[in-house]
Order: C-alpha cells, then sequence, then structure tokens
C-alpha cells in the first residue's frame, strides 16, 4: 500500500496504472504523477441535479431520472438495431432511445429507477433522450456532480481518468509544494495548489472552476515567461557584418515575375537593416495567408548568399518543406547557388554527403525539417535561420538553431496574426514585421456555407471549377473513424471518385509513406490530379495556384483560424476562388464559425473571433496535443494574469534565492521538451 505520493513519482505509482495503461498514458504524454494532474478536463458534465422531465432544456445535458416502464427492440433499415425504452417521472412519461446498442437491453430492467443524461429532444412529439448516457439510481456510476471530461485515447476510459486523479487526490502528497515564494503567492491571492487541481478536475460549481484554473493558467503562463527570460541570456551574441553591408538585392528582385507588395518591399527594409546590425536579428514577419511571404524570405537568404554565407531554412512539415526546397532550387539555382534538402526521412548516404558540404560550405542554402536541427549539422559560416509557421517551433529550438553559428540572425515567419501586445509576450524578444498588403491582382476568396443535406450545391460548383481547367481540393476532419458520424478520408474519397468519374481524385494523409505523398502533391501540383481529397494535412503553407476551390466537410469539426489557414490554399492568383463550409452541425458555436469566415477573409480579425469563441476545453486540448505555443496563446488571453505571471516572472528572475529555481529548471525544460510536436 502506497501512503505518500510526490508529483515527481512515476504515473504507474497510481493506484490502478498498470504497465499497459502506464504505456497508453506515456504516449499521451503522461509520464508523472504531475502531467496526470495537467491533464486538465476538455469540458465537464453537470450531473448535480435531476430535473423533471417536462423542464428539461433541449438546448443543454441535463440529468432526468425515472422509472422503466417498457423496453422495446427492433432492427431497423440496414442492420441498425434500435432499442427504445419509456420512463416516468412524477413530471410525465418519456422516452430513451439507443442506436446499435443492442446489448443494452440486457442490461436494464423494467421497474427499475434509473438516472439518464443527455439532451432532450422532441421526437413525434415524444420526449426523447437519444443515445443518452444511463445509469441505475444511486448505483457507482450515478454521482450527482459536476464530471470532468478528459481527451480518452484507446485503451484509457473516461472512468479511469475519474478513479486515478480521485485517486491522487485520496492519498497523501506533495501536491500543494509551492515552489512560488510565499510573498509572491500571497501577492496575486491565488488559492493553493492543490486546490486549484480540485477544482479543476471536480469543481463545486462554475466559480469554484473559474477560481482553480486561474491559478493553473498562471502557473503556466509564469513558468512560460520564466523559460522565455532564462532564454534570453542565452541569445544575445555579437556578430560579423562586414561582408553583408553592400550587398544588392535588386538582382533578385528583378528576377521576379511580380512587382512586391509595399508590405513586402517595408518588410525587406526591415530585414536589410537588421542584417547589418551588429547583433543578431530576431524577427517575426507576420502577414495573413497569400500574402507572399516566401518571397520575402528569399530575399533574404539572397543578401546572405550573395555576402558568401549560408543560410537555413526551416519548416513544419515534409511536404512544406520540399515545397519550399523546390522553390529555392529553382529561384536560386540560376545564381549559381547550391540549394538542398534535409528532412528525417533522408537517406543516411545523401544525408552525410550534404552534412559534409555544410560544413566546408560548398552548400550555400539548406531546406528542411526539424532534422536541420540535429547536432551533428554543422556549418562552415551559417548566417540566417528562417522558420516557416513558426507557431509550431518552440524556444528551445530557435536556442538550438542559435549555437549552430555565432550571432545567427533568426527570421521567424507566420501566417497566425496575433496581436502585437500578445506577441510580444509570447515571442519575448522579437520584432515584428507585419504585411499587410496582398498581391494586387487577388480576389477576395468567395465562402458559402451549406448544410450537409445540401452538399451536393458544393459539389457542383467543383464540377463548374474543374470545366475552366481549374484544380480543388476536399477537406476531410479525420484520417478514419470508427463513428458513422464522422466522414473519414477514406470514404470521402471513394464518394469523391464515383461522383468524378472522368477526373483524377488523389487521396492525401498523414499515414501515408513520404514517397506517396509526395507524389500526390507533385501530381496536383501539375494539375495530373484534379481533385484532392485530404486531411488537414495541407494546412500550411501549400501553394498550388491552379486550385480554386475548396470543400471542407464538418466544418463544425475544425477551428476557425484553422479554416482560414485550410481557405489560404486557394485564391493564390488572379482568378475568382471559391471556399464551401459543408455543416453537419446544428450548435450555435457551428454555425458562427460559419458566419464569421462567409463575412471576412481578415485573417487578423478571424484570429480575434478566434480567441473570444474558445474556451478552456480548446486550450486544454491544444496543450496537450502537443502545439505548445498555440495553447500558450490561448492562455494569454487571460490578460489580467497574464500581466502578473510577467511581473513576477521578472522578479524571481531578480530573487532567484527565493523561489525554488530547481524546481523552475525541471519544468522550463519539460515544458520546453513537449513542444517538438510534430504536426503530421
Ligand atoms: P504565404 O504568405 O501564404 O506564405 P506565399 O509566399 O506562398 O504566401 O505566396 C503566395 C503566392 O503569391 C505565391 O505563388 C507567390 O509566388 C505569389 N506572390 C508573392 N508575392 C507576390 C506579388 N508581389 N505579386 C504577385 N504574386 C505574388
Ligand atoms: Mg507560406
Amino acid at each position: 500500500m502506497i501512503d505518500f505520493i510526490s508529483i515527481r513519482d512515476d504515473v504507474s505509482q497510481i493506484n490502478g496504472v498498470g504497465s499497459k495503461k502506464k504505456d497508453r498514458l506515456n504516449s499521451i504524454g503522461i509520464h508523472t504523477v504531475e502531467d496526470m494532474l495537467n491533464y486538465i478536463p476538455v469540458s465537464y458534465k453537470d450531473h448535480r441535479f435531476v430535473v423533471p422531465a417536462i423542464k428539461a432544456a433541449m438546448t443543454k445535458e441535463t440529468l432526468v431520472c425515472g422509472t422503466l416502464l417498457k423496453i422495446q427492440q427492433r432492427n431497423s433499415t440496414g442492420r441498425r438495431s434500435v432499442t427504445e425504452c419509456t420512463l416516468r417521472d412524477d413530471s410525465g412519461v418519456f422516452h430513451a432511445v439507443f442506436f446499435n446498442m443492442p446489448y443494452i437491453k440486457k442490461t436494464l430492467n423494467v421497474g427499475r429507477k434509473y438516472v439518464i443524461f443527455g439532451k432532450k429532444a422532441i421526437k413525434n412529439g415524444l420526449m426523447t433522450w437519444i443515445n443518452p448516457e444511463i445509469h441505475i439510481e444511486g448505483s457507482e456510476g450515478d454521482r450527482r456532480q459536476i464530471i470532468p471530461v478528459y481527451r480518452c485515447t484507446q485503451g484509457i476510459r473516461n472512468s479511469d481518468f475519474i478513479k486515478w486523479i480521485e485517486w491522487v487526490f485520496k492519498t497523501d502528497s506533495d501536491i500543494d509544494y509551492e515552489w512560488i515564494d510565499n510573498d509572491v503567492i500571497k501577492k496575486t491571492k491565488m488559492m493553493s495548489r492543490i486546490d486549484s487541481y480540485k477544482n479543476i478536475h471536480f469543481p463545486l460549481s462554475k466559480e469554484h472552476y473559474r477560481a482553480g484554473l486561474s491559478r493553473y493558467v498562471y502557473e503556466q503562463l509564469l513558468i512560460y515567461r520564466l523559460s522565455v527570460e532564462l532564454n534570453k541570456k542565452n541569445m544575445s551574441d555579437e556578430k560579423l557584418t562586414s561582408d553583408i553591408r553592400d550587398v544588392d538585392i535588386n538582382e533578385f528582385i528583378n528576377s521576379l515575375s511580380f512587382d512586391l507588395t509595399e508590405g513586402q518591399k517595408q518588410c525587406v527594409a526591415d530585414i536589410e537593416k537588421d542584417l547589418v546590425k551588429k547583433t543578431q536579428m530576431n524577427r517575426l514577419v507576420q502577414g495573413d495567408v497569400g500574402c507572399g511571404k516566401t518571397v520575402v524570405a528569399e530575399l533574404a537568404i539572397f543578401k546572405c548568399v550573395k555576402a558568401g554565407m549560408q543560410a537555413a531554412m526551416m519548416a513544419p512539415t515534409e511536404i512544406l518543406a520540399k515545397q519550399h526546397y523546390e522553390r529555392l532550387k529553382k529561384d536560386f539555382s540560376k545564381f549559381g547557388y547550391a540549394v538542398e534538402f534535409i528532412s528525417g526521412k533522408t537517406s543516411k548516404k545523401k544525408r552525410d554527403e550534404v552534412l559534409g558540404k555544410l560544413k566546408t560550405g560548398d552548400v550555400d542554402i539548406v531546406v528542411g525539417t526539424h532534422a536541420i536541427l540535429t547536432d551533428d549539422v554543422e556549418f562552415n559560416n551559417l548566417a540566417l535561420v528562417i522558420t516557416d509557421e513558426q507557431h509550431r517551433f518552440g524556444v528551445n529550438q530557435r536556442k538550438k538553431l542559435l549555437q549552430k553559428g555565432r550571432g545567427v540572425n533568426v527570421l521567424v515567419m507566420s501566417a497566425t496574426p496575433i496581436p502585437r501586445s500578445l506577441a510580444a509576450t509570447i515571442y519575448g524578444d522579437l520584432d515584428f514585421s507585419i504585411i499587410n498588403t496582398k498581391p494586387a491582382d487577388r480576389k477576395p476568396i468567395i465562402t458559402r456555407v451549406v448544410n450537409h443535406n445540401s452538399r451536393e450545391r458544393a459539389y457542383n460548383a467543383i464540377s463548374e471549377e474543374l470545366k475552366k481547367g481549374r484544380l480543388a481540393y476536399v477537406i476531410a476532419p479525420s484520417i478514419d473513424s470508427d463513428d458513422d458520424n464522422i466522414l473519414s478520408v477514406d470514404k470521402l474519397y471513394n464518394e469523391i471518385k464515383n461522383k468524378f468519374r472522368e477526373y483524377n481524385v488523389g487521396l492525401l494523409h498523414g499515414r501515408m509513406t513520404q514517397e506517396l505523398k509526395d507524389k500526390i502533391m507533385l501530381d496536383f501540383t501539375q494539375g495530373i490530379i484534379k481533385i484532392l481529397v485530404s486531411t488537414v494535412v495541407v494546412e500550411v503553407g501549400i501553394d498550388v495556384s491552379d486550385a480554386t476551390i475548396m470543400i471542407i466537410e464538418s466544418a463544425e469539426r475544425f477551428g476557425l483560424s484553422q479554416m482560414h489557414q485550410l481557405r489560404g490554399r486557394v485564391g493564390r492568383n488572379e482568378f475568382q476562388s471559391y471556399c464551401y463550409l459543408v455543416n453537419y452541425s446544428n450548435s450555435e458555436k457551428s454555425m458562427e464559425k460559419c458566419r464569421i469566415l462567409s463575412e471576412t477573409n481578415d485573417g487578423f480579425k478571424i484570429s480575434e473571433e478566434d480567441f473570444r469563441m474558445r474556451g478552456p476545453g480548446d486550450i486544454a486540448g491544444t496543450l496537450q496535443s502537443g502545439n505548445y505555443t498555440s495553447g500558450i496563446i490561448q492562455l494569454c488571453t487571460h490578460t489580467k494574469i497574464l500581466e502578473l505571471a510577467k511581473e513576477d516572472a521578472a522578479y524571481i528572475i531578480k530573487h532567484p534565492n527565493k523561489t525554488d529555481m530547481e524546481y523552475v529548471r525541471i519544468h522550463v525544460n519539460s515544458y520546453m521538451k513537449n513542444d517538438n510536436t510534430e504536426v503530421i
């Protein structure tokens, strides 16, 4: 029997976590007891009060309780089974219907009292709960409390998380260990750590939950700020600039087939100024999808390589990195510069060859994924590193990059518009350039929302575009799915192949081999494939200019900014482009998302709306899916707490002896470690 547990202990110390569950937990990033506590619920179910059936709302889930009067099972069309229950409470008779759960009949007994949790609907004039949760009244499953809902994974049920976390709270522990100085905590008037965790996992009320979450958010932001502050110290280094001063980039500008927009020109001017400064450049370029960030990056690279130095460009995904590589190879070879590609998939032989040439300076530009950052990559004279779509790269990657050369300039490009004040916190030490112009020939994308019943309209629109010789994207919400209601990419692919027999249809998702993905993308770029059915792997940066229409299936399953990013794959030339959002949900939230997208093409506006609409569940989700920076961005919308955390972090750095710095370091390191996740 364990009678004491430490937050640093391995999860397997928790009662009921065996070796199988431990592996599963590890695979979702839960290694220690503290990780388990930090696995905050994505939503909650309010089981506190039983409501008379007649009074149950239809807009939210409620708990009702009644005696089972009758149970009936039939097999309807196809092989779907339907189990119909009739129940009664003091307010009258109501029904519960279960689809495809034939086993449920055996577990229910007429005459017994059951509690039912779900949303009431009116079917054939009767009050009906469809596929609700059901428990025997007073049984273990019938808990009259707010019940946390965790992001589950195969082999681990929600009830497992509840059991484990309850056990941790029941056991003697050091959860309430305060690593932050008492004075600091007192000043913030936050609740204790243990109370915060208890209120997050098992809140007694909304107010308790909010108070608990505040402390959690505070601590996360404090650690984040501390990591920014601690990293800053390692980042300033003097550099040599003499070679770069007189380099003229007009040669490259003149080789382009278009004129730069005002925004691009301004941004390039900012970069040129940075490059000749004595201290290294740390610049974030923000610009909406399609504003033309790549060419800005190219100009920065040109300036450096023409001065005889090397440049590296990184992208978060293989597909995107490959695309940049192709583009840079085309644009730079004509000036005689050597461009190479490295990713995790590059063969050892090729990799060794490229590494050799990077070291001797025979390669001028290297493009790739995280693989550029591994320790064995050495440069001759690296001057510039560019990361595209940086929100997926963490601070620690930047740090690693800077170890690759003395005073390396860093340029970060992001299409995720975040307000300037937020960016200052998140990226701490960066300067900004914002490209707020779009190439002049662009027409705003026309976005239409269609209900799933009329999705034919969207597909008819595809026909129209294909007839004009254009290309189409169709986006599915998931790769495969057990849920009949969610369209898997395979199902969608087959459907579309049947619908468009005369056209070549391609399939793209993250589980394909790299070779296959590359080939499909290439075929699509060249117009051999006319319709590309894909998951979100096309999300960032892919640039196929003939594509003029996109259909997003199950729009309700995507985030607002994410759909804006996806939509940015079309509208990349002078033709009118279209985006159809197929909505399968009646929820207000999903309708609002669709409405916002159909009303504006402005990424900044959309991201503001996105922040406004997101709840804590979303934050938990992003943090847990490993997209750490983006989780932090969302946490930062708690502006008051953010201010506190900033102040306190500065205080702690100045008074290290007042805080458990060892604890700070362990945390900073472990958060940094979590920031490496690849998206596909
Ligand atoms: P993003 O900012 O989303 O990364 P890209 O750099 O991929 O955008 O550019 C989108 C497309 O616009 C590319 O095909 C690019 O060649 C083109 N482009 C970039 N700048 C201009 C410009 N000033 N005029 C016309 N087309 C441009
Ligand atoms: Mg881009």
